[in-house]
């Protein structure tokens, strides 16, 4: 029993569960999805819209901050939620997967992962303590170990080496925790290997995190393989913790891992395919560039309610695409946060309503699956 996660509702057919995440911010019903606020801002979109499309919970890079402006400086300004105007909760990760996959020169060690910053080549050290000052310098409710993402096929040695280091990292973070109002979640590693999932899921089980996220999934393994380790692990989590599965967002995975009992989500495919003119709508995606669209005056999805769908047409979107103007990349954010933010809704719905077993409608998703996102790149 914890004080900070309570599960309201089990879904009967599946492992999904309705639940609420208490945190000095808040409450956050899960299973949510959290928006990507890399820089201290979720791209294009203000804090206010995010509020209005249902936002619960923010994520920020600890990398980048710490970085550009530094966390001493967001400390002095009010903390994270301060500096951006954002009262709601907010998770932040350790830095940890930024380093492993933006950062040039990078060794790691026991110590902790020296590297070179993408920005000015300077060096620097990041080490589970580390981690935990700037977290905790930055004030977000919920912070994250410092953990290695190994690659999807990384040798079996490896991938047993760096988990190792994982949990030992972890369980340095857990001895400098100060903050008495910030949750901390531990972070299952172990690849593609089941053994080393469960060894990982029981070490760190026994260090009693507040919440455990399942990383080292999405990066390429395939979806079999991301289904398959992806339950398998959900599975062996304590019950009475939030699980957060780091970095999986295609609306059908998020899906397929509420199914398998996971809580927590983040990615960037909303706000970044919304860049990119791809949009998510309720008959599956569309590309707004396409010439098809030229002096087509429907709504850009006729379901949905956000601001975007309620006054613009497709042709004027397509032309704010093609103009380069700065609106496009706001009002496509605005309405795949909205569409990812009511997809979560229907989830809870779902569950509450246990309808689960009759299948959750899902319009635009579970007849999407063989289409392949092409808009993923930065
Ligand atoms: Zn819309």
């Amino acid at each position: 029993m914890t004080l900070h996660f309570n599960i309201l509702k089990k879904d009967s057919a599946t492992k999904a569960r309705l639940g609420r995440l208490i945190t000095a911010h808040g409450a956050v019903e899960t299973p949510a999805f959290m928006p990507v606020g890399t820089q201290g801002t979720v791209k294009a979109v203000l804090p206010r819209d995010l509020k209005e499309l249902g936002c619960q919970i923010l994520l920020g890079n600890t990398y980048h901050l710490y970085l550009r402006p530094g966390a001493e400086l967001v400390r002095k300004l009010g903390g994270l939620h301060g500096f951006m105007a954002w009262d709601g909760p907010i998770l932040t990760d350790s830095g940890g997967y930024q380093v492993f996959s933006l950062a040039a020169m990078r060794t790691v060690s026991d110590e902790g992962v020296r590297f070179q910053s993408h920005l000015d080549g300077s060096t620097h050290l990041l080490t589970p303590e580390k981690v935990m000052e700037i977290q905790e310098a930055l004030g977000s409710d919920i912070a994250m170990v410092l953990d290695e993402c190994v690659p999807h096929d990384a040798q079996r040695t490896y991938v047993q080496m760096s988990t190792e280091r994982t949990v030992r990292w972890a369980e340095r973070c857990l001895r400098v925790r100060r903050k008495e109002d910030q949750l901390v979640f531990g972070i299952i590693q172990g690849g593609m290997f089941e053994e080393l999932r469960q060894w990982c899921v029981s070490e760190m089980q026994a260090l009693s995190f507040d919440g455990y996220a399942v990383g080292g999934l999405g990066v390429g393994e395939g979806e079999a393989l991301l289904q398959s380790i992806g339950s398998f692990t959900a599975e062996l989590l304590p019950e009475d913790r939030p699980r957060y599965l780091m970095g999986v967002g295609r609306p059908e995975d998020i899906v397929s891992a509420v199914r398998a009992g996971f809580d927590l989500f983040d990615c960037v495919i909303p706000t970044r395919n919304a860049r990119n003119g791809t949009l998510f709508t309720s008959q599956g995606k569309l590309s707004i560039k396409r010439a098809e669209f030229t002096g087509d005056p429907r709504p850009l999805d006729p379901d949905c309610g956000c601001y975007c769908c309620r006054n613009f047409s497709r042709a004027y979107l397509r032309h704010l695409y093609l103009a380069g103007e700065i609106l496009s990349a706001q009002l496509n954010s605005l309405h795949n946060l909205y569409f990812y933010h009511r997809l979560m809704e229907r989830c809870r719905e779902a569950i509450r309503e246990g309808r689960w077993e009759d299948g959750v409608s899902l319009p635009g998703i579970e007849g999407d699956r063989k289409d392949t996102f092409i808009q993923e790149e930065s």
